[in-house]
């Protein structure tokens, strides 16, 4: 009782933030629009070196006008990566279309091209190809972007996890035809909650914010001639994201440092293995995964029961898609030749343990020593 409660990931505030909200409230900029929101999306599109920005409700509200602005609906089938969060799928599901989930490969926790490839000799005419950058570390993107402009389909990145994160030197997000962000509560940077839709094509960017301003037709009174939505992000939260992004490399690097010293102090058990990192890609860290040999004896579980005792959060790898009840009818492109999944394999002997920048030395040794005390060292 009483111990410091060591968190997974939670937000990290400065001054600036504050001071921008406050801004909002002086102005009475309190709407989905104003300054910040312009400000910010001129801010993030120079930081990513990004072609188009649009400032959104939230990354999912950015999948989904990324679909949307592919017009994918009913009857088309849309490639997506299996292990990863509900968020990457379900806009899949919102416009009535079909998600086939793609494994994993080993060497990125991303999705395996080679999957990818057999996906197109089932489906050949998928509308797009919606890939996850897991727990920051980039994909294979090369190998992927080559499967999908051999077969002329559109590629979306899923970058919420890896802002910051590079691949070949330019920024996770930035490299398809659409890519997305997200400024949720324990992402590397937060609005409290928020996302942002990215593409070097400026019209299809415009035809975001139409959309997601309810598509409201130029005319002085309610003309509309589509289904709009109420995406956009709001003034107060922009503030936010304005005083945090500047902050955005401070807690790159703060969250390498924690994988590199969660990696040099398991080095020596044999039974432990990080998530791994791309050698193509600098990422983000967002959080540090361990994975467990399949000849352990320990398990995930006693691994997160033991931190839990002693006040400290971790958490299990996603789940993946095909296993999830709600997505049990969908199709499923397995790594391996044999039809076992990768990414099941990572989700039974993973686990994300503490990444929060906020942690102390005296927190990572406490954290390091319950774990390795769960491998009698
Ligand atoms: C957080 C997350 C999202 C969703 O972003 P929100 O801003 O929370 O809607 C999408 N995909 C992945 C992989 C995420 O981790």
């Amino acid at each position: 009782m009483g111990k410091k409660r060591i968190y997974l990931s939670s937000p990290t505030m400065h001054s600036e933030e504050q001071q921008f909200v406050k801004e909002a409230f002086d102005t009475n900029w309190i709407a989905p629009l104003g300054p910040n929101v312009t400000a910010f999306e001129e801010e993030m599109a120079a930081y990513a070196k990004a072609g188009y920005v649009t400032a959104l409700s939230s990354g999912t509200a950015a999948i989904h006008l990324a679909l949307k602005l592919l017009n994918i609906g009913p009857g088309d089938v849309v490639f997506v990566s299996d292990l990863t969060f509900a968020a990457t799928c379900n806009p899949i599901v919102y416009e009535g279309a079909t998600p086939v989930f793609i494994d994993a490969e080993p060497d990125t926790w991303n999705m395996s091209p080679r999957a990818l490839e057999k996906a197109f000799e089932k489906y050949p005419k998928p509308k797009a190809v919606l890939c996850a950058y897991l727990y920051g570390t980039p994909a294979k993107i090369d190998e992927i972007m080559a499967v999908c402009e051999a077969h002329h389909v559109p590629y979306i990145e899923d970058a919420a996890e890896s802002l910051g994160s590079t691949y070949k030197g330019k920024h996770t997000g930035t490299l398809g035809r659409f890519g997305i962000f997200s400024f949720n509560g324990n992402k590397i940077i937060t609005t409290s909650g928020g996302g942002m839709l990215v593409s070097e094509d400026e019209e299809a960017i415009k035809k975001a914010v139409f959309l997601a301003t309810q598509a409201r037709d130029p005319a002085r009174y309610y003309l509309h001639s589509q289904i709009g939505y109420n995406y956009r992000m709001s003034n107060v939260v922009a503030g936010i994201g304005r005083g945090q992004l500047p902050h955005l490399d401070e807690h790159k690097a703060r969250k390498q440092a924690i994988y590199r010293q969660y990696k040099e102090a398991f080095a020596d058990i044999s039974e432990i293995g990080m998530n791994p990192l791309n050698p193509d890609g600098d990422a983000n860290n967002w959080l540090s995964g361990m994975l467990i040999e399949r000849e352990s004896n320990v398990t995930p579980d006693m691994i997160m029961d033991a931190l839990e005792a002693e006040n400290i959060e971790s958490r299990p790898i996603w789940k993946p898609m095909h296993e999830q009840p709600v997505f049990v009818k969908c199709d499923f492109m397995p790594h391996n030749e044999d039809g076992s999944s990768v990414g099941s394999g990572v989700f039974e002997r993973g686990l994300c343990l503490p990444s929060d920048i906020k942690n102390t030395q005296e927190d990572m040794e406490r954290i390091i020593s319950i774990i390795r005390n769960c491998f009698g060292r």
